[in-house]
């Protein structure tokens, strides 16, 4: 992967989302959804634009051939250009999965799921960089992958992400709280979405609901995932490190204990964090299943700073020890 092409591909990505955004009196994110299309039809599609701004568009546009980038130079390319467009405008629970946990992520799909072809769910796909991100990491595979998310313009941003990729990605723009149209999958990945779920009927029928009040969506998309996956499939999720410390942990106990093992939790350094509290930890699970053990053991780690790479190589060790031992 080289840094200058991913420069340059966030040059031509930046120039002409601004070139859009004045013109069209858009957000930079809905500009770079619109230039991110442009690019993947090789062709300018906005027909309210004067003759001299296609041409500005075109010029840029002539500068890269998508076909010489790698997946991943792409993704990291319109990663950065949307971590620009993020900070014009904050939300904080629609960030975008970071790529040190993308990559662990990546890693562990890879180690836990050997099976040459199978299907993946995204269910908070948001921007699709945690999902491109495990999809680019699995080399010779047959994936089918899915993801969904509420906002309207993070799974535009998606769309746009995986064809930029030439990853054919399902995508669904609803609530996943909501009945889903899917297959039953594989693995589910997700870096989840952390707070109250508004809607109290559709949370009834949920098993692992809130006595009284709003339950915790993040509960829900643990059960409502579990809905989903084979019998055996994984779950591999990003969680706030006091997710069993909360008012509503026993349900969630509760529910874990009937329908899943617990494979492991991994602890991401604090260093990655602003605070203590918005610490967070990958945890995995695998749905029971007939002649399905739990592990002798959970797998359990505090993962040390990502650039300590001979504290890193040691931890992938005994990732790699345990696996051997259990799967
Ligand atoms: N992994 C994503 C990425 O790499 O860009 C970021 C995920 S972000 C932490 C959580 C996502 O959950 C947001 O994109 C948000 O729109 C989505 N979300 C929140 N509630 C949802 C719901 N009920 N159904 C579907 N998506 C939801």
């Amino acid at each position: 992967m080289s840094i200058s092409a991913i420069e340059k591909l966030f040059t031509v990505f930046n120039e002409t989302a601004q070139i859009l955004q004045e013109e069209l009196s858009i957000t930079y994110l809905d500009a770079l959804a619109e230039t991110g299309e442009n690019l993947f039809q090789d062709t300018v599609l906005q027909e309210e634009l004067s003759e001299i701004t296609v041409k500005r568009l075109e010029k840029s546009y002539k500068q890269i051939y998508l076909e010489k980038y790698n997946n991943e130079e792409i993704r990291k390319a319109y990663q950065l250009a949307i971590l620009k467009g993020m900070k014009e405008n904050v939300q904080p629970n629609h960030q975008m999965t970071p790529d040190a946990v993308g990559m662990l992520f990546a890693y562990l799909v890879n180690k836990f799921i050997k099976a040459p072809s199978f299907k993946i769910l995204d269910p908070a796909v948001g921007s699709g960089n945690l999902l491109t991100t495990v999809l680019n990491l699995q080399p010779n595979k047959t994936i089918h992958a899915t993801g969904i998310d509420i906002d309207d313009l993070l799974i535009r941003l998606a769309f746009v992400n995986a064809n930029l990729q030439s990853h054919p990605i399902q995508f669904f723009n609803q609530d996943s709280l909501q009945p889903l149209f899917i297959d039953p999958q594989d693995a589910v990945i997700c870096d989840l979405p952390v707070g109250y779920y508004p809607d109290d009927v559709r949370a009834a029928e949920y098993e692992i609901k809130a006595k009284s009040g709003h339950s915790y969506a993040h509960h829900l998309f643990i059960e409502q995932s579990t809905r989903y996956l084979k019998p055996g499939g994984y779950m591999f999720l990003l969680i706030p490190n006091g997710l069993f410390e909360s008012d509503q942990a026993s349900q969630l106990h509760d529910f874990i204990k009937k329908h899943l093992f617990v494979q492991g939790v991994l602890q991401l350094p604090l260093s990655m964090f602003k605070n203590k509290n918005s610490a967070k930890s990958i945890f995995i699970l695998q749905k029971k299943g007939e002649d399905l053990k739990p592990p002798k053991k959970a797998l359990l780690a505090d993962l040390p700073a990502l650039t300590n790479s001979a504290a890193l190589n040691n931890i992938f060790r005994k990732i790699e020890t345990w696996i051997n031992e259990n799967k």
